[in-house]
């Protein structure tokens, strides 16, 4: 029988345990690996005009997935759209080139501005919508355009001010898709941009569980105050629910140490939430993007 998809290529039934760097998550029904614009724009005119849903995804290390899946079309963008451009004055990348390589295509050409991004293990698409940050440096210290398909169909180039970049927010909502971004970066010392990166990830394995599957920090920061402080206060270090722990490492970020499922994480936050709240007054709210 012919595929609604016609000659797009897709993978049925596919676990997003594969695709997540929490290691959980069921079937997708439908889960594409997009090459080109056209890819991206006819996969999504199919799904609405079939009433799919469908949702966008870079390196799914910000993302919870339920345990029953997604039913529906998972679109991918990642190493198949992940042409990078080396320019004067910076560089221009496709949505799905992860940060890690851009920071290194950086430091190779001696471009700085990049270096506290080495370490995020995310595209540059799901860097932009979250406008991920790390050591002082955050995405729109560097943004210069972003291109983004519209619902319409229409290809439009946003300037950095037009993104509405706040604390892990952007303008990206669902229905709109990042092609690609322009990165201003500047001239720099190669050997000092190598020692930064060092140093940053140097501290970032000594304090992150990094042998452990997770999606990063759990919770935002809540204004005025530090979430992985206040967990660790309220006594919830090491904490459990079924294979989901609070890292005994870092407060901040849940672990799923052993096989832990969806429910277990949704488990361990929501009691972390009411423990922390009961103790100081403040709800913290997930950064990772719950798909249920
Ligand atoms: C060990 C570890 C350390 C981390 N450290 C940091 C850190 O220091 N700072 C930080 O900010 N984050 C950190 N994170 C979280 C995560 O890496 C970032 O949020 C990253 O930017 C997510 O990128 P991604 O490609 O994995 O996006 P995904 O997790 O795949 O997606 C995130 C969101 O963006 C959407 N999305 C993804 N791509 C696109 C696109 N092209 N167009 C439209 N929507 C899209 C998805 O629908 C989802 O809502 C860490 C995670 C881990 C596992």
């Amino acid at each position: 029988m012919q595929s609604i998809f016609g000659d797009i290529s897709y993978k049925e039934n596919e676990l997003m345990s594969r695709h997540t760097t929490f290691r959980i998550g069921g079937p997708a029904k439908y889960f594409f690996t997009p090459e080109t614009d056209e890819e991206i724009f006819k996969i999504i005119s199919i799904c609405r005009s079939n009433n799919i849903r469908f949702l966008i995804m870079g390196n799914g290390s910000n993302m919870l997935f339920s345990d029953q899946g997604f039913d529906g079309a998972i679109i991918q963008i990642y190493n198949n759209y992940s042409i990078i451009d080396v320019r004067e004055d910076g560089i221009y990348a496709n949505a799905g080139a992860l940060l890690s390589r851009l920071a290194a295509i950086a430091r190779d050409n001696s471009m700085t501005g990049m270096e506290f991004a080495a370490g995020i293990p995310g595209t540059l698409g799901g860097a932009v919508v979250m406008n991920a940050g790390a050591y002082g440096g955050e995405m729109k210290d560097i943004i210069e355009y972003v291109d983004i398909l519209e619902q319409d169909g229409t290809v439009k180039r946003y300037d950095c001010d037009s993104m509405e970049f706040g604390y892990r927010k952007s303008i990206v909502s669902r229905d709109k898709i990042v092609l690609g971004a322009k990165l201003k970066l500047t001239k720099g010392d190669k050997a000092l941009i190598q020692a930064r990166m060092d140093e940053l990830k140097e501290a970032r394995s000594s304090k992150q569980p990094l042998e452990l599957p997770s999606a990063g920090s759990t919770f935002k920061r809540p204004e005025g105050y530090f979430a992985a402080k206040l967990i660790d206060d309220a006594g919830l270090r090491g904490y459990s629910c079924g294979g989901a722990k609070v890292s005994d490492k870092h407060c901040g970020f849940v672990v799923n140490y052993d096989n832990a499922t969806c429910q277990d994480v949704l488990k361990l936050i929501e009691q972390v939430q009411d423990t922390v709240e009961k103790k100081f007054g403040v709800r913290l709210e997930p950064e990772v993007k719950i798909i249920l």
